[in-house]
């Protein structure tokens, strides 16, 4: 397994509780976001009114879930948490919906994955707070319409693309959550550390955000990993020296690149001599299924500026050349 996958991993989920945030105050970062659903929460408050449904949508941890239990904590009510491929029959989501309570938030993670008739329970659920059921078969068949408490249900994707435009639409609200900057995540370091009693000081959680690719839950993973660097080979303490020798280890470099990322660029270099290679020809020469290659690693080397795409195929840039400290050729 990957430790700079953004995915969540078995070792995040006990820690991920305490960690999350509980208060908009307490939220590092994402200041537009922020900001908006400061005063739609207050307005809502002040009509006693509950929250128009939101959609999150970014990559993976960059804190959609915990925003969505900002939400319900921030408006005094209760969250309910699922996701898109855990709904499989419109009865189980219908059920779901049947079983708030008044105001309440419903979280459904991934929700691109809802299949067709689920999805469709959610249209007057979300438009009407009713959800239509059918009775009987054929000619007597006739649909009888079930009022639901008024609830808010925030949706979060990764793949916003994949939203259908009657459920995009459907959400009175939409943020796209962005990658963190250093700064911010040397901040939501140092919180995770006192939140875990892990003694750190500001240049091992600035070694840290250099690495952590953009993403508080990489962050908070990493943190935990040199936490126990720091115990079992020094006094405890995280410090500049301690986390760059056991990020080192663990083989995540100083730009949160780790050893697939690099053999991905060495291979554009040295195998392809920096000529632009198909993503087929790539995943292929060094043993990856393409998909993975376009979905999990490409992104960030392509919006961190180690790989371009072009119309006649992926290219290396000069930093690539920089970081991997390779001699470009000018022959070609
Ligand atoms: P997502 O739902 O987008 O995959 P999560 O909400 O599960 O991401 O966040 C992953 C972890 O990162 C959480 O444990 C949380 O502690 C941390 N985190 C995310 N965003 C922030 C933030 N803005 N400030 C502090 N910690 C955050």
């Amino acid at each position: 397994k990957r430790i700079i996958t953004t995915d969540i991993l078995e070792e995040d989920i006990s820690s991920e509780k305490n960690l999350r945030p509980q208060t908009l105050e307490q939220y590092i970062g994402q200041e537009k976001a922020k900001e908006n659903l400061k005063v739609y929460i207050e307005a809502a408050k002040q009509r006693g009114d509950t929250l128009d449904h939101v959609l999150f949508y970014g990559p993976p941890g960059l804190g959609k879930t915990t925003l969505a239990g900002i939400i319900a904590n921030e408006m005094g009510v209760n969250i309910k948490i699922t996701s898109g491929p855990a709904i499989e029959k419109p009865g189980e989501m219908a059920a779901i919906l049947n079983n708030l309570q008044e105001g309440d938030v419903l979280f459904v993670d991934e929700i691109h994955r809802l299949n067709r008739q689920v999805e469709e329970v959610l249209y007057p659920a979300m438009e009407d707070y009713a959800i239509d059921i059918v009775i009987g078969k054929g000619a007597s068949a006739r649909s009888i319409r079930l009022d639901l408490p008024k609830f808010t249900l925030v949706g979060a994707t990764t793949r916003a693309g994949l939203l259908t435009a009657p459920l995009r639409d459907r959400f009175g609200v939409v943020h796209h959550l962005e990658f963190y900057t250093e700064k911010e995540l040397q901040t939501i370091i140092m919180r995770s550390a006192d939140v875990l009693n892990v003694e750190i000081d500001p240049q091992g959680a600035a070694e840290l955000a250099k690495r952590s690719r953009g993403t508080p839950r990489l962050a908070n993973r990493l943190l935990k990993r040199v936490r126990d660097f720091a115990q079992v080979r020094y006094d405890g303490k995280i410090t500049g020296e301690v986390a760059s020798f056991a990020l080192d280890l663990l083989e995540v470099d100083s730009c949160g690149l780790d050893q697939t990322d690099r053999r991905i660029l060495y291979t554009m270099t040295e195998k392809f001599m920096g000529r632009p290679v198909g993503l087929d020809t790539l995943a292929a020469a060094i043993g990856e299924d393409a998909g993975t290659i376009e979905e999990v690693y490409e992104p960030f080397l392509i919006k961190n500026g180690f790989i371009m795409r072009t119309p006649r195929g992926r290219v290396v840039t000069d930093l690539t050349y920089q970081h991997l400290g390779i001699e470009k050729e000018e022959t070609k």
